[in-house]
């Protein structure tokens, strides 16, 4: 077991009973305050530890770290130190941040209480993937548009299928969205119009962020991938259905997705979310040998999205569990890379709508709502069959003792 993962560690810093970021987490992201500019630093609790104000004191002597990489206002030059680096520093903070530790003098100067602090985008995404993994969402959505018989596509049991997405448009929790402008059309029998997306979704998914992989032209193994794999965060893959639907033959998804995505701030370590690995999904038929993996693989993450209305009275409208996918995040990395494609240190790949297999589970609205044939009651006396000026969709993650906070986005007029 990861030492920094022991279920009886205690903080000296007081953890309130169910809060996402006890010592068993120590998730990395990017604050500022008043008085201190953007930096990294790690959630404990209800506080940040500051790692700029550690690095200075000389609490980080001994890592594989310069001082810069904790003079910045993203996370990427701590992940481009790798997986043995990062993994030595969550280690290192939760040595400071143990019960019985007294090493840390200054504590009120490291601690940040995170009501007084801005959380900013915390990795300049290189390039962005975005995967189409479980298995439930992929064939809801074959039923509703193609043939409910043949619901998957032949190559989707055969290999994690994805596109390349927009990196410059992902965005903290928090960011507004605008309604987005584009072609739509209504009429099959008519011509296209022009105009604001009447078919606005979210999509709840996971991301993992890479460190430096190989040279362009090597691949990275199954075997090998956790070792290029930092972190997790939320992701919730904005979508405008109805522009989506009229440009996306033949080349897939564009200005329907490309508008926004949203991050959860803390980026959880694959080190922290060891002890929720699950086995996957039998994989029938059997994947191509470079597919293959050995040892669970998938995580056992709660999940859920929330509606908030602007009158503030919110509906849960999806609980789902990242277990679902059929496709883990080291099939995901192998087959990126399988080509000889090199992954960067900051790059992002998104899991894809993470449904499960029964009603109440599915991750959009266009499958919550079965194209909008079964609109969902609000608490209000309204209903929704897509997202509405003003709402904020709210997803959050968790698991056991630790959790991933949330990610929100409040949708705005075109
Ligand atoms: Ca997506």
């Amino acid at each position: 077991m990861i030492k920094a993962n022991n279920p009886n560690l205690k903080s000296w810093v007081n953890v309130p009973e169910g809060n996402d970021f006890p010592i068993q987490n120590l998730p990395f992201g990017i604050f500022s305050t008043s008085d201190r500019s953007a930096r990294p630093g790690v959630a404990i609790g209800e506080y940040i530890i500051d790692l700029q104000f550690l690095s200075d004191g000389g609490y980080l002597e001994g890592l594989s770290f310069e001082k810069s990489d904790f003079n910045s206002s993203t996370l990427n030059p701590i992940i481009n130190r790798g997986k043995a680096a990062t993994s030595a520093l969550r280690n290192r903070i939760s040595e400071l941040l143990r019960y019985d530790s007294t090493e840390l003098v200054q504590r009120d100067e490291a601690l940040v209480s995170m009501s007084d602090a801005t959380m900013h985008m915390p990795i300049e995404v290189g390039d962005y993937t975005d995967c189409y993994s479980s298995e439930d969402h992929a064939r809801n959505v074959g039923k509703m548009f193609r043939d409910p018989e043949n619901a998957l596509l032949p190559n989707w049991k055969h290999m994690p299928v994805a596109y390349h997405g927009r990196a410059s448009s992902i965005v903290v929790s928090g960011t507004p969205v605008k309604r987005p402008h584009g072609q739509l059309k209504p009429a099959d029998d008519q011509p296209p119009v022009y105009g604001p997306s009447r078919l606005l979704d979210f999509e709840l998914e996971m991301a993992f962020i890479t460190h430096p992989g190989k040279k362009l032209g090597e691949s990275i193994s199954t075997a090998e991938a956790e070792d290029y794999i930092f972190g997790m965060v939320i992701f919730n893959d904005w979508s405008a259905r109805d522009i989506q639907k009229w440009e996306y033959i033949p080349l897939g998804p564009f200005l329907g997705k490309n508008f926004a995505s949203s991050i959860s701030p803390w980026v959880v370590t694959l080190d922290a979310l060891d002890p929720y690995r699950v086995s996957g999904p039998v994989q029938d038929p059997a994947v191509l040998p470079y597919l293959e993996y050995d040892g669970d693989s998938h995580y056992d993450l709660d999940l859920e999205v929330e509606i908030v209305p602007p009158n503030g009275q919110g509906k849960i409208v999806c609980r789902s569990n990242f277990k679902h996918m059929y496709w883990n995040m080291r099939q995901q990395l192998a087959h990126h890379t399988v080509n000889g494609c090199n992954i960067r240190g900051g790059d992002m790949i998104a899991s894809g709508t993470i449904s499960g297999p029964e009603e109440g589970s599915f991750g959009s609205m266009l499958e919550i709502s079965w194209k909008g044939t079964k609109p969902v009651p609000m608490p209000d006396g309204t209903e929704r069959k897509f997202i509405q000026d003003g709402d904020t969709v709210v997803m959050r993650a968790s698991k056991g003792l630790i959790g991933f906070g949330e990610v929100s986005g409040e949708l705005k007029p075109a």
